[in-house]
């Protein structure tokens, strides 16, 4: 797709290159020996304005090989350069400006939320369009600016201010499982806050992501003139991310994903905020309404195919009430596997490659099978069902593959547990201490405290489905990056702050 020209963009050049060329431009422009204007910057070093400090504010006048591209950059040095130019003019265009570009995304997430959810789904394949317009309807409820209460302090020694300040220029990283989603609610935060960034989305789903950035670049800079603020790579690889992570003006790194990404981001010698894997396990212990906790199950667990980080994905019931809670499951829609359809499909789901050595080799997860409707893993299993199935499920062992593997699929584990410990047991070791999310469904309070306690998960959810932790039927903010590993919690503009404390002694206490 082609920017728009606009006159802002055409005199934006003309300036640029009018200052490049000095007072005696005009006739030296002629000259054979003019050095032509440096387009693209490879790199800080290369750059014609290295002389200067990287903060100064003529730096953030703009350069002319950075305009054009609406944060759309082959080079994730030059967009690592054009990322911190952008955020220098959020800085200039103050609190109003980062209030702007929160509207700007939200209102376009929103018009565009039909036409982007088919577009994600055309490229990746995973997930349901219904789930994906939906969570790109509610960025909208994702905290902005005024989520930045500073903390006053005021006594017989003055006053102190603990503000919220922007790190300037933030490296994140996105998943397949919801890159348009998590790509603008981290914008969103990450602006609020008075940052710009730099995305490396997922090689599979990073088409959407760069035709949504270049939309929100154009309209932020139709509005406030800041072509770069969220810059992408495109293609994403693996060098990109390397460059990104080692570039000066990356102050901070936001990675949401899985174990590799996780591990690659906390060894980069930058600070990490880590959302990472999940595997979040659901106890029934029957004290509460089990047609409510199966209605919440089938709810989570079938949300965009079993896409969430946060979705249940397996479920340990007490023994007196675990047949009453598969029927509960089955009037819920939810379509119950022998357990010959269950060996079949988890043959596919967990294939064991040849390993290269001769030795033993181990199951791997079926990427294809991730996120594909339950009507098809059905068939796999050697079942047919309508397409309008939103869960498959099965009674398993403890030990299940699909109990202890974060399958991320609509076929949903159901385990026989003896007591509330033995399925506090078996729920902590299916979590595998990744502390993401766990649920329970209980009117029993000191069952509720028990697991709490035991998982220490990021998210803990009673009596309700796993979206209730993301304020969707409970109390709370959304956000598609939850900082798990790294303990941040469920990223929001104050995340992306670092604390400066502003002391004034002994005056300014007004009484
Ligand atoms: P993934 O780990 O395959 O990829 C995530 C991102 O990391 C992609 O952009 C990928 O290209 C990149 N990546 C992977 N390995 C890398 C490496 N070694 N170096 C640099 N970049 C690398 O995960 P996915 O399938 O896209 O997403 C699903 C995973 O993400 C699940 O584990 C899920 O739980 C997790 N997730 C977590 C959250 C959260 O908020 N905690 C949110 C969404 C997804």
């Amino acid at each position: 797709m082609t920017p728009p020209i606009n006159e802002n963009l055409i005199r934006d050049i003309i300036q640029e290159v009018l200052e490049r060329l000095g007072p005696t431009g005009a006739s030296s422009s002629n000259t054979q020996s003019q050095k032509p204007a440096t387009t693209q910057p490879a790199s800080p070093q290369s750059c014609p304005c290295s002389q200067e400090s990287p903060d100064s504010p003529k730096k953030s006048q703009g350069r002319i090989g950075l305009r054009g591209k609406f944060g759309i950059f082959q080079d994730a040095n030059e967009a690592c350069e054009a990322a911190q130019e952008a955020y220098l003019q959020l800085s200039e265009k103050g609190v109003a400006g980062r209030n702007t570009v929160v509207r700007i995304v939200k209102d376009i997430c929103s018009a565009k939320a039909v036409e982007w959810g088919k577009l994600e789904l055309d490229e990746t394949k995973i997930g349901r369009l219904d789930h994906k317009i939906e969570k790109l309807l509610g960025l909208r409820a994702v905290p902005g600016v005024e989520f930045l209460n500073p903390y006053g302090l005021s006594g017989d020694h003055g006053i102190t201010l603990e503000e919220y300040a922007p790190f300037g220029v933030i490296g994140a990283v996105t998943p397949s499982t919801h890159s348009i989603p998590t790509m603008a609610c981290n914008i969103i935060s990450m602006a609020a806050a008075g940052n710009a960034a730099v995305f490396n989305a997922h090689p599979a789903a990073y088409r959407c992501a760069v035709t949504a950035a270049r939309v929100f670049n154009e309209a932020i800079y139709r509005e406030l003139g800041i072509e770069n603020l969220a810059c992408i790579i495109e293609p994403p690889t693996l060098e990109s991310f390397a460059a990104i992570t080692k570039h000066p003006n990356v102050k901070i790194l936001c990675v949401t994903g899985g174990p590799g990404v996780v591990k690659a981001a906390m060894s980069s010698g930058k600070r990490a905020i880590c959302a990472g894997p999940g595997n979040p396990p659901v106890l029934v212990d029957g004290t509460s309404n089990l047609d409510t906790a199966a209605r919440c199950v089938v709810i989570g667990a079938a949300y965009d195919n079993n896409l969430l980080c946060i979705g249940e994905k397996e479920v340990f019931v007490l023994e007196p009430f675990f047949d009453k809670f598969m029927a509960a499951l089955e009037k819920q829609g939810a379509v119950r596997l022998t357990d010959a359809q269950v060996e079949r499909l988890a043959k596919e789901a967990f294939p064991t490659p040849q390993s290269k050595s001769g030795g033993p080799s181990h199951p791997v997860l079926n990427r294809e099978l991730v996120g594909r409707d339950a009507a098809v893993l059905a068939k796999i299993a050697g079942l047919e069902v309508p397409a309008s199935t939103p869960l498959l499920f099965a009674e398993t062992g403890p030990d299940h593959l699909f109990v202890i593997e974060e399958q991320m699929m609509p076929f949903l584990p159901v385990v026989r547990v003896k007591s509330v410990e033995d399925g506090i047991a078996k729920a902590k070791i299916a979590e595998r201490g990744y502390k993401h999310s766990a649920m329970i469904h209980s009117y029993d309070v000191a069952n509720m405290t028990a697991m709490a306690k035991a998982l220490e998960t990021t998210l803990f959810v009673k009596n309700g489905s796993c979206l209730a932790g993301l304020g969707n039927g409970g109390e709370g903010y959304p956000n598609f990056s939850i900082a798990t590993t790294t303990g941040e919690g469920i990223c929001n503009p104050r995340t992306f702050t670092r604390i400066r404390r502003c002391v004034m002694v002994d005056k300014l206490r007004i009484f």
